[in-house]
């Protein structure tokens, strides 16, 4: 889940694939070169990520203003206090790979897919296997160190804080921060430059459950379309870019992904 995309709400429509779409779809990821894929909240939904904004979302439990990097810089200890919580709340459950993340992984292995750029935070994708991964928005299952920019596990960090390390240091004395990016953050321009590559180099962009509303990833399908890639968009409903798109398929990406994978074989 992305909380700065949020994700659209799982419609309650007939979301069946029209056969002849999703074979259209996978003859053209046959016939090309290089395949990347772009990933987004939608990915994730089945894995039991909560959605961040739909009614009953986590906006609604918590503050999105609590979780701003103004906030951060002004009272960290405060704001990990809060994060901590939000983080119990979205992945406290048991978080695993769904049918969507292993059909990509499956790809990889195999040659058919070259990269993936994701706006998730879950890490579910190397989870599930995925080695080529860039992350638009950064990881949860990391903190980066605001001074010296050293990345670690977050895992042993949450538990400094449960045990009263408010804010958590680096071992430099910088101050801790979730490894990914927040509400009023720029976005690093060293995940921003391997996604527009990718975007420029692929012959097919697969977005797939991502409402390709927010940037940067609004704009990669426009760059892969621009310099001559055909895109797939996979999404259960239509994005800005669908008018772009040479396959739409508006279903759910637990089916088509997996279903994808055994046209291919
Ligand atoms: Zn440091």
């Amino acid at each position: 889940m992305d909380e700065r995309t949020g994700s659209e709400a799982p419609s309650p429509d007939d979301t069946r694939v029209g056969p002849d779409g999703l074979e259209e779809a996978a003859a053209a990821l046959e016939a090309a070169d290089r395949v990347v894929a772009l990933t987004g909240a939608g990915v994730s939904t089945a894995s039991g990520i909560p959605d961040f904004r739909s009614e009953g979302g986590i906006w609604d439990e918590f503050d999105p203003a609590e979780f701003h990097y103004s906030r951060f810089q002004a009272d960290p200890a405060g704001f990990w206090e809060r994060r901590v919580q939000m983080h119990e709340a979205v992945y406290g459950g048991d978080v695993e790979p769904n049918a969507a993340h292993e059909a990509l992984a499956t790809l990889e292995r195999r040659g058919q897919l070259d990269a993936l750029v994701t706006q998730n935070i879950d890490g579910l994708h190397q989870g599930a296997g995925s080695e080529r991964v860039v992350e638009l928005h950064g990881n949860a299952d990391r903190v980066v160190c605001e001074r010296c920019r050293e990345r670690t596990d977050a895992v042993p960090v949450r538990e400094r804080i449960d045990d009263g390390e408010l804010p958590p240091r680096c071992d430099c004395g910088g101050v801790l921060k979730p490894d990914v990016v927040l509400f009023g953050e720029p976005l690093s321009p060293t995940t921003i430059q391997p996604a527009r590559t990718h975007a420029r180099e692929a012959d097919l962009l697969l977005a797939a459950g991502s409402s390709l509303s927010v940037e940067p990833a609004a704009s990669l399908p426009r760059t892969a379309v621009r310099t001559g890639a055909v895109l797939v968009v996979v999404n259960l409903e239509q994005t800005p870019v669908s008018a772009l798109a040479d396959h739409e398929l508006l279903a759910d990406v637990t089916d088509v992904l997996p279903a994808l994978v055994d046209l291919l074989e």
